[in-house]
């Protein structure tokens, strides 16, 4: 048994890892494998595709960028030969970060191609022929297009928040970019949600593949999730006083538009909180500036739009506050898995108005169950109970809030949320629109920028 295989690495080596990278995994101080790691390292070691669905938090990066380390390792050529697509920059850093750390005795070369800063730095860390590549799909395409990425050699694809790339806004994109792969490479598609009509798209690209799903309907075990009724104009009261809270370490705070976003970081701040805003109109450097902030402490809550919801995995997020709900059922799975990951504990508050019951129900229909209800003693929240937009609730909340209800309601029109929050229609758009990012297209400044501008 080698140093590297004394350590807290031990487990992984069944899975198929030789020294080298379990030397990797030890430096990123990981102790077993995770449920998601166990199941699909060993498949995708052997090069086969795998469909990977597990619960926000759960190592999933680790699950795909291991075994590419593994098959990469043995020989190098001229040009990248896996190439992991994320939806937005942040992530696409994040990924590269932690793969670079996994990969620290290989000598395997990770670079970060995306959007919204220049491309030279981009197109000389290509000519240096590195191995693996993590972007966002804009840019890759443009420096395709220009000649400075060549896409041929690409042994293995991993398009990570999968049923994210397949929205509309980087659908068109994903499409123009897997033409030009090799049709023998391997797939890896990961998420930790999977809507039934996107599952189609998974399997045009899937040969074969070995599908691993963890409990994705439901949210981690670790998020303590909770509904607070409140009015519009009680919302930024109820915010403050959550901030307050003992507990409440680090929070991400979740807005619908980059303006609400920018603008309540603004009045977070005046009052008194260490609150940095990280959305869509902000340049790359801010949104670096932004990110690093939170990430090191020096802020304590970032209030964002969903550039944030998915993949972003910052340690110590104590709370994730939904200012305002999310468009999707979806996105609140992964609004609310930026807490209680890596198997510690966090809590999840969505203020909830009266604007909002068609998407309470979609939600808890995908989930379903009900979403508790948690009353903040003591507060008004301008809410007018009569009109609660839920009629039964469970738990020792639900029963609380019940009693102040009153009796249920008749519902009236159509299905609620139905339209809404289908995949087909307009949510898909919207939901998309809120992380896709428009700087990362720079050659293509229509719809998915137009779209955009709504956040
Ligand atoms: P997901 O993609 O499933 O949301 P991540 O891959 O971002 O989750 O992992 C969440 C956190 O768990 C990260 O901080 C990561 O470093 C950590 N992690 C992953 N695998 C392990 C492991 N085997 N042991 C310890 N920590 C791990
Ligand atoms: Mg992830």
């Amino acid at each position: 048994m080698t140093s590297a295989t004394q350590g807290a690495a031990q487990g992984f080596i069944e899975l198929g890892l030789s020294d080298t990278i379990l030397k990797g995994i030890d430096f990123a101080g990981f102790d077993k494998p995770r449920p998601i790691q166990v199941q699909t390292i060993p498949a995708a070691v052997e090069g086969r595709d795998v469909l990977g669905l597990a619960q926000t938090g759960t190592g999933k990066t680790a699950a795909f960028a291991l075994p590419i380390l593994e098959r990469l390792r043995e020989h190098r050529k001229m040009h990248p030969r896996a190439l992991i697509i994320a939806p937005t920059r942040e992530l696409a850093t994040q990924i590269a970060e932690q793969t670079r750390a996994l990969a620290r005795h290989t000598g395997l070369k990770v670079i970060t191609i995306f959007g919204g800063v220049s491309q030279r730095m981009q197109t000389s860390a290509l000519r240096r022929h590195p191995d693996v590549i993590v972007g966002c799909p804009g840019r890759l395409y443009d420096l395709y297009e220009q000649g400075f990425l060549h896409l041929d050699q690409v042994e293995t694809l991993v398009l990570d928040e999968a049923d994210h790339m397949f929205d509309m806004g980087f659908l068109p994109t994903i499409r123009r970019i897997l033409k030009q792969l090799p049709n023998n490479r391997q797939n890896l598609l990961f998420s930790a949600t999977m809507p039934l009509d996107i599952r189609g798209l998974a399997s045009e690209i899937l040969h074969d593949p070995h599908q691993v799903e963890l409990t994705i309907r439901q949210p981690a075990q670790t998020i303590d999730h909770a509904l607070i009724a409140v009015s519009e104009d009680r919302k930024r009261d109820l915010l403050d006083r959550v901030l307050r809270r003992e507990d409440c370490h680090s929070a991400i705070v979740f807005c619908r538009t980059k303006h609400r976003a920018r603008r309540l970081a603004d009045q977070l701040w005046k009052n008194g909180h260490k609150a940095i805003a990280l959305q869509g109109n902000m340049s790359q450097n801010a949104r670096d500036r932004a990110m690093r902030g939170f990430r090191e402490g020096k802020f304590r809550v970032l209030v964002a739009t969903d550039i944030v919801a998915r993949g972003i995995d910052v340690q110590g997020v104590s709370y994730v506050l939904n200012f305002d709900v999310p468009m999707t059922s979806e996105a609140y799975t992964h609004r609310i898995g930026r807490t209680g990951r890596s198997e510690l504990a966090g809590k999840a508050l969505t203020f909830l108005t009266q604007a909002d019951k068609r998407w309470l129900k979609a939600t808890q229909k995908m989930l379903g169950r009900e979403i508790r209800r948690h009353k903040e003693k003591g507060f008004d929240s301008g809410y007018n109970e009569r009109n609660a937009p839920q009629e039964r609730v469970s738990g020792a909340f639900g029963k609380k809030a019940q009693g102040k209800q009153g009796p249920p309601k008749k519902r009236r029109g159509p299905e609620p949320g139905r339209k809404r929050d289908s995949r087909r229609g307009g949510a898909r758009g919207s939901v998309r629109g809120s992380a896709h990012d428009p700087a990362n297209s720079a050659s293509k400044k229509g719809g998915g920028a137009r779209r955009d501008g709504r956040r």
